[in-house]
């Protein structure tokens, strides 16, 4: 087994990378059971698996960080935990325990210790746990047999020198997700719905598109993989409320941030598309991309830029040193946020 690992953290990507050990579990008979860490990065299930038939299956996404005095925490891994079981509960799969489930990310992100990248790179150790429904099952229905699984991979900082904002258009041809659908689930069949969306978006010069609610096509829901904020001219930090939207662990650390240590405002409610106006500044945030600011949002044949296409906004940039400033260690976190591996 490898404990050097030879990576070059400052090329680090968004890609997988094969790491030393991962965790499995399975649920039979009513159970999970214990779990365990295997080599494998190969896993075999029945043909007939209703993950990859009927999108029995949901996912989620965390990291790990290593701290300045070399220690290694994730943040709010128990938020993940609850999340994969509204997830399971809304594709009739089994819930996991919130302590298996840090558990298992605790004992994964352990046995890959050499992956964790150096403080100071901006790379961490991407944590994928998924739940999938296995066994052999052929009519549509919940499958007999479940999944749990757990790998990591070493990526790189989003952002190589600097909060670089980038441009989003509407999509106005698909949706992601329907009324009272799967929005708020982190299940496969979303980013299903979401790829041609996105390939479309990305061959037009877009880093992305931004969905509206599925119901009016009026108001902003999501920004590809990532929740909507905006900035109003009166300093408030704005966010969309719908129920066919994500959750991002993310979104509610930063109004948690923007409201006890930025002092400011918070409102989540709609934000209409038509009044994106009221915005000086905006961001997409999530785990992966941490915020990343919206340069401008291309609606109607028209680009509405916000603060700048090219520099991060000054509340932006505020709101994203302390959250990063929370996640690897730097500025103190509210109670329960950080869990230490070492
Ligand atoms: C995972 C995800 C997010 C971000 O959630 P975080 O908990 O902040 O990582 C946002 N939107 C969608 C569609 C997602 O799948």
């Amino acid at each position: 087994m490898s404990t050097n690992v030879n990576i070059d953290w400052d090329k680090l990507g968004f890609a997988y990378t094969k790491t030393d050990l991962r965790y499995i579990s399975i649920w039979e008979n009513g159970k999970w059971d214990d779990g365990k860490l295997v080599e494998d990065n190969n896993i075999s299930i029945s043909e007939a698996s209703t993950a990859l038939h009927y999108g029995q299956q949901c996912f989620e996404g965390l990291k790990a960080y290593r701290t300045k005095d070399d220690s290694i925490q994730l943040f709010r891994p128990d938020q993940n935990a609850k999340r994969i079981n509204r997830s399971c509960k809304r594709v009739l799969m089994p819930e996991i325990p919130v302590e298996k489930f840090v558990d298992a990310c605790l004992q994964v992100v352990k046995a890959n210790e050499a992956f964790v990248p150096p403080y100071g790179t901006g790379a961490t150790l991407y944590i994928r746990p998924y739940v999938i429904g296995i066994g052999d099952n052929l009519g549509v229905g919940p499958a007999p047999k479940f999944l749990f699984g757990v790998f990591c991979c070493p990526v790189g900082a989003y952002f190589k020198g600097g909060l670089a904002p980038v441009n989003f258009m509407i999509s106005e041809k698909y949706d992601r997700a329907a009324p009272h659908g799967t929005g708020a689930d982190k299940i496969g069949g979303n980013y299903a719905a979401s790829l041609l969306a996105h390939v479309e978006a990305t061959k037009r010069g877009f880093a992305d598109c931004v969905y509206l609610d599925p119901a009016t096509h009026t108001k902003i829901e999501e920004v590809g993989a990532a929740n909507f904020f905006g900035i109003t001219k009166d300093n408030v930090f704005a966010t969309p409320k719908s129920p066919s939207i994500l959750p991002s662990i993310t979104k509610y650390s930063l109004i948690h941030i923007a409201k006890e240590y930025l002092k400011m405002q918070v409102e989540e409610r709609d934000i209409p598309i038509d009044s994106i106006s009221e915005f000086k500044e905006a961001g997409a945030c999530g785990t992966a991309a941490v915020i990343t600011p919206i340069g401008g949002i291309e609606y109607n044949g028209e680009l509405h830029v916000f603060h700048s296409e090219t520099e991060v906004g000054p509340i932006t940039k505020k709101l994203y040193d302390t959250l990063y400033g929370i996640q690897f260690g730097d500025v103190e976190a509210p109670e329960g946020w950080i869990v230490k591996v070492k």
